[in-house]
């Protein structure tokens, strides 16, 4: 169990090291040549499992400054899960022995302003405005940013639904086998902070 908490430790701080090569413009670019390609034909290894939104301005491999191969994301309007979403964690955290997952929200999230707004929403758009709307439940009164303190509610919230997710991911998070984290991609500087 020590041995996953310090693995994710050191995949987390992988990923927070990436972000800031990204934000000060020192980005490597890794694991993008045809070595990389040939080297994970046949296999993926990847390091950390992303959970973020289909918002085309936060792509994980390039706000983190990683590779081909090195993380397994789930992209979705408004990063929720749903059984689909959990289902593909799981798997990956299963078949690749995955020590960390990070719900990755982001400011101005577009799914989630149109939850706070109770905007008119077509087609299946509506879905996605169900699985939001618990989180706006969370979000205190007064603050001066209410789609800000929205996203990073909708983020605490996923973080739960993953930890506490029947019957699988409930019981690996008990026995200490994955951490489940939450950050906030900042669309300003490009910066990744910790969330929960
Ligand atoms: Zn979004």
């Amino acid at each position: 169990m020590d041995q996953t908490i310090a693995a994710a430790a050191a995949v987390l701080q992988m990923l927070m090291d990436g972000n800031q090569r990204y934000v000060d413009k020192r980005s490597t670019h890794p694991h993008q040549d045809a070595a990389r390609i040939h080297e994970i034909a046949l296999g993926q290894h990847p390091v950390a499992i992303i959970l973020g939104c289909s918002d085309s301005r936060v792509p994980p491999e390039v706000i983190f400054d990683h590779g081909l191969g090195d993380l397994f994301v789930v992209r979705v309007a408004g990063n929720v899960v749903d059984d689909v979403v959990l289902g593909s964690i799981e798997y990956a955290i299963v078949s690749f022995d995955i020590p960390l997952v990070m719900v990755l929200g982001h400011e101005r999230c577009g799914a989630v302003s149109a939850a706070v707004k109770h905007s008119q929403v077509p087609g299946h758009v509506s879905t996605l405005m169900l699985a939001i709307q618990p989180a706006l439940e969370r979000v205190k009164e007064g603050g001066n940013n209410p789609i800000d303190a929205a996203v990073i509610a909708n983020v605490e919230m996923t973080v739960e639904e993953i930890k506490t997710s029947e019957p699988l991911l409930a019981k690996l998070v008990k026995q200490g086998r994955v951490q489940v984290v939450g950050a906030r991609y900042d669309l300003e500087q490009g910066r990744v902070e910790m969330v929960v």
